[in-house]
């Protein structure tokens, strides 16, 4: 007898269902990655609608944004944390591309945002990379790109040493050495541009601090940056 491959599948889901990666509750016939109470009840920021926010506050005097943005609150032991947990380790590409969505059909209706010209991620070790196979904040900007005007423009800001051998280092001297771990290798084309620079989860801002100030030195570039979580 030969099973076909759907007969299978639905099978296999009747034995095994989908559960949800932040709250874990079966996944019901029609959603999709997350629950539906998950879509609406995870703790939105709403960042877009304050200029002045907590993550913006962070960078004042030491980088100039158009704007700062986070979609949630992380907390440890929070349904936010098991998403991210299942997007970063547990191969859920799909994930950053949901939360790109939602998140852009936030910024798409922000002055500050909805102006953005090129999404830019900030990018992975190289080390990094090979382990997981896809960089987590590329997903995150393919799907922010998705409700945007804007495009992804994955490889101009690279990294061009690994942070890892400086554990050992005072955390003034890793934040000097910090600002040359990244470079952007084609600054014309983002010339008079507004870049969006986007990272899974701020927390210091040390990372995203590092990039935009590289960023900056582009002529006429104009920076926002734009994170999945924000975690106190
Ligand atoms: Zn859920």
């Amino acid at each position: 007898m030969k099973i076909s491959q759907t007969y299978l599948a639905d099978f296999v889901g009747l034995l095994f269902p989908q559960l949800c990666p932040a709250c874990g509750a079966s996944l019901m016939a029609g959603e999709e990655v997350i629950c539906t109470d998950c879509r609406f009840t995870l703790p939105f920021t709403n960042f877009h609608l304050q200029p002045d926010n907590i993550v913006a506050r962070q960078f004042w005097g030491k980088v100039e944004l158009q704007g700062a943005y986070a979609l949630y609150y992380f907390a440890k032991g929070g349904k936010v944390q098991n998403l991210m947990h299942h997007f970063k380790y547990k191969g859920m590409q799909e994930i950053g591309i949901l939360l790109g969505n939602i998140a852009g059909e936030q910024l798409a209706k922000s002055d500050i945002f909805s102006s953005v010209d090129i999404i830019i991620p900030v990018p992975l070790h190289k080390k990094r990379l090979k382990e997981r196979g896809y960089n987590q904040s590329t997903c995150f900007a393919d799907g922010l790109a998705q409700r945007l005007t804007a495009v992804v423009d994955d490889g101009n800001l690279v990294r061009v040493k690994s942070t890892e051998t400086q554990t050992h280092k005072s955390r003034f001297s890793r934040f000097e050495n910090m600002q040359e771990v990244f470079a952007v290798s084609d600054p014309e084309k983002l010339n008079g541009k507004h870049v969006l620079l986007v990272d899974d989860v701020v927390t210091t801002g040390s990372t995203l601090e590092a990039c935009s100030l590289q960023l900056l030195k582009v002529d006429g570039l104009k920076l926002s940056i734009a994170t999945i979580a924000y975690a106190e």
